[in-house]
């Protein structure tokens, strides 16, 4: 036999045996996170104990010890922690609104409200005003005369048609970020938004806003559905309806904060990094558990389960729980600017910030030859329960990474339906989270680290 056939005929066989030893070891790792996996007690120790963890916060700070303790406790290589400046945004009150009349009759009816984070509050003293209710920002501008004095509503909902509720997320996303500026350009005294949900339970999702410094910095807050859908109705149907509301968000100076980072040291490429991570901060009207309290365990149980399976990698594998998310991203930016200071090679990062729900698949941003690669490992991962190995998807902290070194970027991708139910919401709590939804999620994910340690990309 020519050796040129020979190995043709060799390579097949190979392959079938590594994967043979892959998906034993995947299988080793299943075994591990569903017998002794440690991530649902963790999370409920992060959401009960420590509870809601906006940038700023004191329980913020405590996350990030707890988060520095727990690493160490699970034997990793080196635990360490990269400062950051993080924007410090507190509601300072609680939000309240209320419809005051209709038609210029007295009503009274209190409307469930939350102030979005970095809005600035309206005080105690409150805005009161005639609501314009339009549909979207067309309406808006079409209406642009009629916006001086007014509190502007914005019934944009999530468009039920998308299969993916993400979708529907990103598409009304800009009436929560600059809704405000859109309408204070033309006068309005205050803005609401139909919170960013499907939900049919009455909770406000709050969610980061930003000025246009252009215009008056006026009190933004989002309604829960059912007084959402009220108030529309009653805008469409009269010619007044007078809403109050009270919000008291303000700034702190600017607080340190940190990116907690572990790492198991690789054996042949030390120098050669591959992160995973969710972040570690949350909203403040929660327990943070499906945002993103689960993406923190998990990440945490990736390294406790290599560790016991005795796990040497090839690369040196860092676990990151990012600050600062939500209203700022100062912990994924560090993260970014740290490796490019200390000119790291950064091979891979995957996030997990989608809700610790059943697990589909993980979407990437990455070259198609290497997607190309990732999609052959397919067969090993669906016995776990992840079927799609997708273009499009990573995560908001490896992000930077990804513009800085055009790194490949993965996120886990979960069932998505019920995510957006609770989604910045006062009902993101731990009993929303099911223990072997969250383990299958580290477990797909362990799989995806260890396959492209193992094998590269
Ligand atoms: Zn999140």
């Amino acid at each position: 036999m020519k050796p040129v056939i020979f190995l043709l005929v060799l390579f097949p066989i190979l392959g079938f045996s590594q994967q043979k030893a892959d998906s034993i070891f995947i299988k080793k790792i299943s075994d591990e996170v569903l017998l002794n996996g440690k991530a649902y007690e963790q999370l409920r120790y992060l959401t009960k104990q420590i509870g809601g963890r906006l940038a700023g916060s004191a329980q913020f700070t405590r996350a990030v010890e707890w988060g520095r303790t727990t690493l160490q406790s699970l034997n990793a290589d080196t635990v360490f922690l990269q400062e950051c400046l993080m924007p410090n945004w507190k509601r300072g009150g609680v939000d309240k609104a209320a419809l005051v009349s209709v038609s210029n009759r007295k009503q009274s009816r209190s409307l469930n409200i939350l102030a979005l984070g970095n809005s600035l509050g309206s005080g105690k003293k409150g805005v009161t005003g005639n609501v314009l209710a339009v549909a979207d920002f067309d309406e808006l501008e079409n209406r642009k005369d009629e916006v001086k004095g007014k509190i502007v509503y914005y019934n944009y909902g999530f468009n039920a048609t998308n299969l993916r509720p993400g979708k529907s997320y990103g598409e009304a996303g800009v009436y929560r970020r600059n809704g405000a500026s859109r309408a204070a350009k033309y006068g309005a005294v205050a803005v609401l938004i139909r919170s960013l949900t499907e939900a049919t339970d009455n909770h406000p999702h709050t969610g980061a806003m930003a000025y246009n410094d252009s215009f008056p910095k006026i009190p933004a807050a989002a309604l829960g559905l059912q007084d959402a859908e009220y108030l529309w109705q009653l805008c469409r149907q009269n010619a007044s309806v007078q809403v109050s509301l009270s919000t008291f968000g303000y700034f702190l100076p600017d607080a340190i904060g940190h990116n907690v980072v572990a790492e198991i040291r690789g054996s042949t490429n030390p120098k050669e990094y591959i992160t995973v991570g969710g972040h570690l901060d949350s909203w403040d009207v929660n327990e943070g558990a499906h945002d993103d309290g689960t993406g923190i365990v998990q990440t945490m149980e990736i390294l406790r389960t290599l560790k016991a399976l005795g796990y040497k990698p090839k690369h040196t594998i860092r676990f990151v729980l990012f600050a600062n998310e939500e209203n700022g991203l100062r912990g994924g930016d560090k993260y970014a600017k740290e490796a490019k200071l200390k000119n790291e090679k950064h091979v891979f990062a995957l996030e997990s910030d989608g809700g610790g729900f059943t697990p589909r698949g993980f979407g990437f941003t990455t070259s198609t030859d290497k997607l190309k690669k990732i999609q052959a490992w397919a067969e090993l991962l669906k016995p776990y329960g992840v079927f799609e190995l997708t273009a499009g998807g990573g995560g908001a902290d490896i992000g930077p990474l990804n513009k800085t070194f055009e790194t490949p970027v993965a996120g886990l991708q979960v069932d998505p339906q019920r995510y957006f139910d609770l989604h910045h919401a006062p009902n993101d709590v731990f009993e929303a989270v099911n223990k072997r939804e969250l383990n299958l999620g580290a477990i797909n994910m362990a799989a995806l680290i260890y396959l492209v340690d193992k094998y590269g990309l």
